[in-house]
């Protein structure tokens, strides 16, 4: 069927699961998964981010503490925050949450995190490693969607992806993931040309931009799998009646909330030409969150013995 849904949240849901069983057998040996996230500044997705993914730890059973520094925060301060919490033997994951102030050195601060409490994979040996192919936690949204694409028996061994987007958080390392599946990977960016139809040519499409909305079907071949990773907010009512036209049920959460969130697929062309397609809200943040959990399991697992 045309455009089915890619269930994230259904998946996840799976996925905290294990986290908790897994949570519980280490506990049954005296071990408590610890996780440390460190939250500079008042942006308000991040306070949000932060929120859902401490949540979700302690209910999998994970020891978690918020470190809350001011906007105004030093770099020097940071860096020993990083410090205290790379030698505090309870802490087995560490997350900085991004973006970070302005005045700091997001690089300096994420090369500082011990790579052995590297929960999102951002450290240059992680990155390394993961290009390598050898043991090492992965950036938690990429590694969230291979989760999710192998949980749902998508056979992945030749298929043409195309990874749109090409961050450090995002985009390299799902292309990384994806030729490691033996996928033959093109990384499409703002550079690219005829961007429409490189991406046309994906069995497995990507998007990863940030621009809501904009990838739209003629970019999609037909039967493809579509996986969008965007996050935009829409606080326009026109907006909105523009992308969502005739969903009822999208005016009404608009309407409650003030805003409504869409991804870097456009909602009505995209999913009839694709064969399996993640919704906005509800496919990739979901899992983004569930794979921390699992990667906080894992580097406590292989931290404590
Ligand atoms: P970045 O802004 O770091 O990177 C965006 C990338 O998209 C860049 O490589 C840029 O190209 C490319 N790009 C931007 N505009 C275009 C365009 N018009 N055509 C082609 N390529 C373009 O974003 P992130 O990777 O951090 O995030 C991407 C999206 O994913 C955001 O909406 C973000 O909110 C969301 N996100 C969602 C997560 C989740 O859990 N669901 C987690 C992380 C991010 P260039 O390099 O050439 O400038």
């Amino acid at each position: 069927m045309p455009g089915a849904i890619l269930d994230g949240k259904r998946i996840a849901a799976e996925m905290r699961r294990e986290a908790a069983e897994r949570v519980a057998r280490l506990a049954a040996s005296g071990i408590v998964p610890g996780l440390a996230v460190v939250l500079a500044g008042e942006n308000p997705a991040s306070q949000v981010y932060v929120k859902s993914k401490t949540a979700a730890a302690r209910e999998a059973g994970i020891s978690e503490k918020t470190l809350r520094l001011g906007a105004d925060v030093s770099e020097r301060e940071l860096l020993t925050t990083i410090d205290e919490l790379n030698r505090d033997d309870g802490v087995d994951a560490i997350l900085v949450q991004l973006p970070l102030p302005g005045q700091i050195d997001a690089k300096k601060v994420l090369e500082a995190v011990d790579p052995s409490k590297d929960v999102d994979g951002f450290h240059p040996i992680n990155v390394g490693r993961l290009v390598q192919g050898t043991p090492a936690p992965a950036p938690c949204t990429p590694a969230g969607i291979l989760d999710m694409l192998k949980r749902e028996g998508i056979a992945l061994a030749g298929l043409r992806a195309v990874v749109l987007g090409r961050s450090d958080i995002v985009g390299k390392p799902m292309a990384t993931l994806l030729l490691r599946e033996s996928c033959t990977v093109t990384i499409a960016h703002s550079k690219t040309r005829d961007l429409a139809a490189v991406c046309r040519e994906a069995d497995l499409l990507v998007a990863a931009i940030g621009r809501p909305a904009f990838v739209t079907g003629d970019f999609v071949k037909e039967g493809a799998v579509v996986v969008d990773v965007g996050i935009n907010r829409v606080d326009r009512l026109e907006d909105v009646e523009r992308l969502f036209p005739g969903d009822a049920a999208r005016r009404a959460a608009f309407e409650k909330n003030g805003s409504t969130l869409v991804g870097d697929c456009d909602p009505v062309t995209v999913p009839p030409r694709a064969s399996r397609v993640t919704p906005v809200p509800g496919g990739v943040g979901p899992l983004t969150i569930a794979r921390l959990l699992l990667n906080t399991v894992d580097l406590a697992k292989r931290r404590r013995g």
